[in-house]
């Protein structure tokens, strides 16, 4: 028996995996080379100093081959001693999730939560490490997409810093669409993907790693070696004179250098910029309609991600199939603890354009229309979208 295909939809506008842009996609499909082909290895070296200017950090990057939550759970691996005692900020699904693999390797955790639709502030951030001073590193997630809210990491970085902590920084849903980047907020490993803004397809790691926390890494007789969860490892593969410790993603690599190509010829202040004004329109419409943002204040939200509560008695599952089904609209669900609580709209790499936000917020409002709930007003959003982007051109 035959089953029905399910087509493909038409806009996934989604917080990751995202649309790749067409240039990745031909990146994608070039030969793929020995990674020892000379002509590899060359492009290897040039990738890392790609990935180097678009981190505009002072030190050559280090590319993980597995999409970031490998280079999150390495990170633990590697710079948490058994002896450690470990701060771990909380805002979110992936902020709690950090502290599950840190615990796995520290002397202990201890964590600092704030509800899922607020922020953490540096304040509250010095305090604890001064009520702890045998902390020895932080763990920090820039951007929770699950809540699509916004942590301050320049003043958190800068706490951490004035403490003389190492920190840890999850951006992997941030880079590469706002103004994040691993030497201003003090990051001495600061994780990122090509999955999230800039618009790859998932398997590779991008990390940024200090002086200090390279020091500690090879100072820690746990940290991993000869294993998939290595930084250390790593260490030198971006020197085309240096051997892989494993064979690379050969065709993420390609499609990765494309869409450096796309980030670094537009420019990454444009770039930001893009993601801000599609996110703003998004809100704008969002609201305009009669629906609430999941963030407790739109400071916090996110220009990657709008996260929108879901009205009472709707099923999230039930929306987002009729969203797709009427209008081929993919949708982001909640995560853990924001299952079913919220549905969110990314604005990431090719989707942060904001015409996409006609497309979102009308499929939003028309699918909840459809559910039958009061007080939506489908119009109303989509005029304030076209409002919103007629005054920022
Ligand atoms: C996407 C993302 C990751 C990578 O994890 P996956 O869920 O496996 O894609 C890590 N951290 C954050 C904050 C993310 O948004």
């Amino acid at each position: 028996m035959s089953k029905k295909p399910i087509p493909d939809p038409i806009f996934t506008l989604t917080t990751g995996p995202v649309d790749a842009y067409p240039a990745v996609l031909r990146g994608l499909s070039r030969p793929v080379l020995y990674d020892y082909d000379p002509a590899f290895l060359a492009q290897y070296e040039a990738v890392n100093e790609k990935v180097q200017r678009a981190f505009r950090s002072s030190t050559p990057p280090v590319i993980l081959h597995g999409e970031p939550v490998l280079a999150l759970e390495a990170a633990a691996a590697s710079l948490i001693a058994k002896g450690d005692v470990i701060l771990n900020l909380v805002s979110g699904v992936y902020g709690k999730g950090f502290g599950y693999w840190a615990a796995r390797y520290a002397k202990e955790v201890v964590e600092l939560a704030v509800p899922y639709n607020e922020v953490l502030t540096a304040d509250a951030v010095a305090e604890a490490l001064r009520k702890r001073p045998d902390i020895a590193v932080v763990a920090l997630c820039h951007h929770d997409t699950p809540s699509g809210t916004i942590n301050p990491a320049k003043e958190i970085g800068a706490a951490v810093h004035a403490a003389g902590k190492l920190l840890i920084v999850d951006a992997v849903s941030s880079f590469g669409g706002m103004d994040v980047l691993p030497e201003p907020i003090h990051a001495d490993i600061f994780v990122t993907g090509p999955n999230k803004c800039l618009g790859c397809p998932p398997g590779l790691s991008l990390l940024h790693v200090s002086e200090a926390a390279w020091e500690k890494m090879e100072a820690n007789p746990d940290a991993p070696r000869a294993s998939i969860l290595s930084i250390l490892d790593w260490r030198r593969a971006h020197e085309a004179t240096q051997p892989f410790p494993f064979t690379p993603s050969v065709s993420e690599i390609n499609a990765l250098d494309a869409a450096l190509d796309l980030y670094l010829c537009e420019g990454d202040e444009a770039v930001w910029q893009r993601h801000a004004r599609t996110a703003a329109a998004c809100r704008a419409g969002i609201k305009a309609a009669g629906l609430s943002l999941w963030a407790a204040r739109e400071e916090i939200a996110s220009p990657t991600c709008t996260a929108v509560r879901i009205p009472e008695g709707i099923d999230e599952l039930a929306l987002r199939t009729i969203i797709r089904d009427r209008y081929g609209v993919v949708v982001s669900s909640g995560r853990a603890e924001t299952l079913g609580k919220l549905i969110r709209i990314g604005h990431m790499g090719p989707t942060a354009r904001p015409v996409y936000s006609l497309v979102s917020v009308a499929a939003v409002a028309g699918g909840l229309q459809a559910l039958e709930v009061k007080g939506i007003d489908v119009g109303a959003g989509v005029s304030a979208v076209m409002k919103s982007i007629d005054s920022t051109v």
